[in-house]
């Protein structure tokens, strides 16, 4: 293992990683000077709420691991340099950069060198550091590493804002083909101890007790992460997966990176997962969360995908032409929601608007929201049809070939480790 000893190097070599994941740059640092190697390179922002931003640090507390699984660039059988942060120095890297106003909030992730309590410790000992000795309250996501003590998976949520898991594949014989060392069971095991502390703090927070910035507990809610296309896992199985683990709370989102195939990996000869795929599934997720979808309307296609060239709102739209059209004067707001290109925005504008405006056409509900290009088909005001082809027939799709691509691209780094 190459160790590298100056802290500038390591900085390099760390965000190096996570600046190499597909987010982009906040716009107000896109001019930013490279300072040292503290460099812009790996915020992003997260949008916790509609209108409001918070710009994140995202940082490798080590990109050395004893895991060897099979997708991973920093699996433990690949040369590359390695690297390791003393929490004391992730800390003080993290005021650094928030002293210069370039972020607000911090994303923690590692990879597991040696035992997982030991890496454990070092996350735990930095949560402490910047809540307890530098009085930081804003928020903090803690990627969690499989194989932890319950008093640690403990101490870690209680300080966190969020806690996160991978949990790669949707079943244990998927994730046994790409992680040998990894456990469905124990990472399930580590999610409903972290959702038991977040249910039980939101729901203490719900009757009244006040929030303690210093010792959040994860009521921002849980993520999971998938690595999508690395097993021949359908999205089906995904989704509903994904649907079980929501069922008992505290979630707040599922993440699905799409496989990319990394050099000097048992899978570099893998062919890369279209991102279009990756969208879609986060369409479908956003449908169980947002809409109030159940996992069984999801419409698939044969092989158990979903389809690439339709959102899976349209797709589940056109398997039921016996709901359409929907009338917009008088539908309640859950029919409203269903429609393509209406959200729960917009849907909530129209009921309390139509009571005193009388809707003339398209651009009047262009103007609360609606996507009259993805809506109009599905949609009649006071009894007229507002189009009379929908909108399937209307747009031009782009062919899931010209995503797919036909060539191989092999890639260093995999953007899963910062989900
Ligand atoms: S996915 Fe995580 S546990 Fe597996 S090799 Fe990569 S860093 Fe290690």
């Amino acid at each position: 293992m190459i160790r590298v000893p100056d802290l500038e190097q390591k900085l390099g070599v760390l965000m190096s990683l996570a600046a190499a994941d597909r987010e982009g740059l906040p716009p107000r640092l896109r001019h930013a000077e490279a300072a040292g190697a503290l460099r812009p390179l790996n915020i992003r922002a997260l949008r916790p709420r509609p209108g409001t931003r918070t710009a994140l640090l995202r940082i490798l507390l080590t990109n050395a691991c004893s895991f060897n699984c099979h997708y991973c660039p920093m699996r433990r059988d690949r040369d590359m340099p390695r690297t390791l942060l003393k929490p004391e120095e992730l800390v003080r890297i993290f005021l650094d950069a928030r002293r210069r106003g370039w972020v607000e909030g911090l994303f923690i992730t590692t990879g597991i060198p040696g035992r997982p309590v030991h890496v454990m410790d070092d996350l735990i000992r930095a949560l402490e550091l910047l809540r307890r000795k530098h009085r930081f309250g804003g928020y903090i996501h803690v990627k969690l590493v499989p194989g932890a003590d319950d008093a640690q998976i403990d101490r870690v949520t209680a300080l966190a804002s969020r806690v996160s898991l991978n949990f790669e594949a949707p079943c244990g014989a998927s994730l046994a083909r790409i992680a040998p060392d990894k456990s469905f069971a124990t990472t399930l095991h580590d999610f409903e101890r972290v959702r038991g502390q977040v249910v039980r703090e939101r729901q203490a927070r719900a009757e009244g007790r006040p929030a303690d910035p210093l010792a959040p507990g994860g009521a921002s809610g849980m993520t999971m992460q998938f690595v999508v296309g690395a097993t021949p896992d359908t999205d089906r199985s995904i989704i509903g997966t994904v649907a079980r683990l929501r069922r008992g709370g505290g979630v707040h989102h599922a993440h699905f990176s799409a496989f990319r195939p990394i050099s000097d990996t048992p899978m570099e000869q893998v062919p890369a997962t279209p991102a279009l795929r990756e969208h879609r599934l986060y369409q479908a997720e956003y449908l169980l969360r947002t809409y109030g979808f159940s996992a069984d309307e999801v419409v698939y296609g044969p092989g158990g995908n979903l389809p690439l060239t339709l959102d899976p709102k349209t797709a589940w739209a056109l398997s039921h032409p016996e709901r359409f059209p929907v009338e917009i004067t008088s539908a309640p707001q859950e029919e409203l929601r269903r429609v393509p290109g209406i959200g729960p925005l917009a849907a909530g504008r129209i009921v309390e608007q139509r009571i005193a405006t009388r809707f003339r056409g398209l651009a009047d509900l262009q103007r609360l929201g609606v996507v009259t290009s993805r809506a109009a088909g599905f949609l009649t005001l006071g009894g007229r049809r507002l189009q009379s082809t929908r909108w399937t027939e209307q747009l031009g799709f782009w062919a899931p070939e010209e995503d797919v691509g036909t060539h191989h691209v092999v890639y260093s780094v995999s953007p899963g480790t910062f989900r």
